[in-house]
């Protein structure tokens, strides 16, 4: 079953045209990455479907309901939560603290058994539940913001750049983590500038230029792809 659906969205920043056109799609079950260079239009998209800017064309569909105009609030209590660029944890509050907040549009009694779940994902998080986020790590961060995320129990999870900043061991682990999240069944949309560890983890990717699908293929493919060798895996 098609999840997400988007059909022809156009995104401009004043008289910058910055997603031109875009369609795609993403399953069920399914890691989806939207790879390409600075600049190509990843988080716009990201930004756009998670009701944070808007495409004056098109459509984007989610569970089968159109989403584009639906205030951001609303789309995460339908079951799309996004893991920003930067993380964006609250960097005053503790581990714990920020957990919950994920949890904000469930009933109170998820919360517990909301923390236990992302807990045993994450032991690391369960070590500094009691930490004051901003000084956690870099790749603590990372896995707080992901955490949170699942804090909304979402049936579809969008990761920006989570490698962004990331020493390679770190960038490592966060990667195993999204395939143990996609071996449990999480369906993820992944827009990476690290694209070898993105397809690693991919079935299908989506390669950008300029605001543009330049094209799409099972992920395995575009990693022996001539062209995307050598414009994104150095090569
Ligand atoms: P990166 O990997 O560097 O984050 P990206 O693929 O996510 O890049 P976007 O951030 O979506 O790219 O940016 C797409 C285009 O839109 C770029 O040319 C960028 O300069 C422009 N852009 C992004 N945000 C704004 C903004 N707030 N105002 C004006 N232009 C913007």
């Amino acid at each position: 079953m098609s999840m997400l659906h988007v059909e022809n969205i156009n995104v401009y920043y004043g008289a910058i045209h910055a997603v031109k056109d875009i369609s795609f799609h993403v399953d069920e079950g399914e890691v989806v990455t939207l790879i390409g260079a600075n600049g190509a239009g990843k988080s716009t998209i990201l930004k756009t479907i998670s009701g944070l800017l808007h495409s004056h064309t098109g459509s984007i569909t989610f569970l089968d309901q159109k989403i584009a105009g639906v205030p951001a609030h609303k789309i995460v209590s339908r079951g799309l939560a996004q893991v920003p660029e930067g993380r964006q944890v609250f960097l005053q509050m503790t581990v714990e603290e920020n957990l919950e907040m994920g949890a904000y549009t469930r009933p109170g009694s998820e919360v517990a058994p909301g923390l236990e779940t992302v807990y045993e994902q994450f032991p690391r998080l369960k070590e500094r539940r009691r930490q004051v986020a901003g000084t956690l790590s870099g790749g603590e961060q990372q896995m707080l913001a992901m955490g949170r995320a699942l804090m909304s129990r979402p049936k579809l999870m969008m990761l920006d750049e989570p490698s962004m900043g990331l020493a390679p061991i770190l960038v490592e682990q966060i990667f195993e983590i999204i395939q143990t999240l996609h071996k449990a069944g999480t369906t993820i949309l992944l827009v990476e500038q690290n694209a070898r560890m993105a397809l690693s983890v991919a079935d299908r990717g989506y390669v950008l230029e300029t605001g543009r699908i330049l094209k799409t293929a099972p992920a395995h493919t575009l990693l022996e792809d001539e062209d995307v060798k050598k414009a994104y895996l150095g090569g």
